[in-house]
């Protein structure tokens, strides 16, 4: 479903990510560990182009984008790519002054160019999913902020993407306001739907991930089964990381 292959990004000389190559399958669920500035949101954000790269090629279904070629030829590509790839942010990222619902339809009737009607019933039905009927009307200042991730969820459901990015959803929330965000992400992995989730919440990416991977530094140190690699992970740098968790 993707694949990276040598993907590096530079901010002004500092080279943040140092060639990752990465694999992922339909269906798969992914979670990305590793400490605090080791380039993991800059990696969930090159991969949708939010943030380009300075190198390297991903590949998302037969969408292929080389950045080692100038990006401003692909924008096209790009484009494309980005309706095949959900993005949650850490903090929700939500149109204040829309409505939830209006939130969740914007993309699909203004970037998809769907019937509103259509639009407006997929989205009820999502909102529905994520346990929220009854805040079609809220704006997301009346929200929860679990509530207001589980809107931006449905928003990236709304999109039909192939797969959806999750950078740490869960890390700007009230702490008894986590579990029904990951509640909600877990449904969607029983859905075998495929997914990245950048996380801190190690029992659940040992729960909820079929692979994990470790990122020190920009690069991979150690990737494997998502439960071995957090029960048993056998590189010094992982060990150390995952001591502070327990
Ligand atoms: P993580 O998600 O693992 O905490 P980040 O990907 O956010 O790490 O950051 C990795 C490194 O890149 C950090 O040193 C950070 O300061 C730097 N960085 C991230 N975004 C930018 C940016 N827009 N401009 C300059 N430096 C950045």
């Amino acid at each position: 479903m993707i694949s990276v292959r040598n993907l590096k990004k530079s901010f002004k000389g500092q080279e943040v990510l140092k060639g990752i190559d990465l694999d992922i399958a339909p269906g798969e669920v992914l979670a990305i560990i590793g400490p605090s500035g080791s380039g993991k949101t800059t990696l969930l954000r090159c991969l949708n182009l939010l943030e380009q790269p300075s190198g390297g090629q991903i590949s998302v279904g037969e969408i292929h984008i080389d950045a080692d070629k100038p990006l401003k030829a692909q924008q096209g590509l790009i484009r494309q790519l980005r309706q095949h790839v959900g993005f949650v942010f850490q903090n929700f990222n939500l149109f204040p002054h829309r409505t939830a619902l209006e939130n969740v339809i914007e993309g699909p009737v203004q970037v998809k160019k769907e019937p509103r009607h259509q639009a407006l019933e997929r989205g009820r039905a999502l909102l529905a999913k994520v346990g929220l009927s009854d805040k079609e009307d809220a704006y997301p200042k009346r929200l929860s902020g679990g509530q207001q991730q589980r809107v931006a969820i449905a928003r990236a459901l709304a999109m039909q993407p192939d797969v959806i990015l999750f950078d740490e959803p869960t890390s700007a929330l009230d702490p008894e306001l986590v579990g029904e965000v990951l509640s909600t992400i877990r449904g969607l992995a029983d859905e075998k739907r495929t997914m990245i989730i950048v996380t801190h919440e190690m029992s659940f990416a040992r729960d909820v991930a079929d692979r994990a991977i470790f990122i020190d530094e920009g690069m991979i140190v150690e990737q494997g089964d998502a439960r071995q690699l957090l029960k048993a992970p056998q590189h010094e740098r992982t060990q150390q990381f995952l001591s502070k968790f327990i």
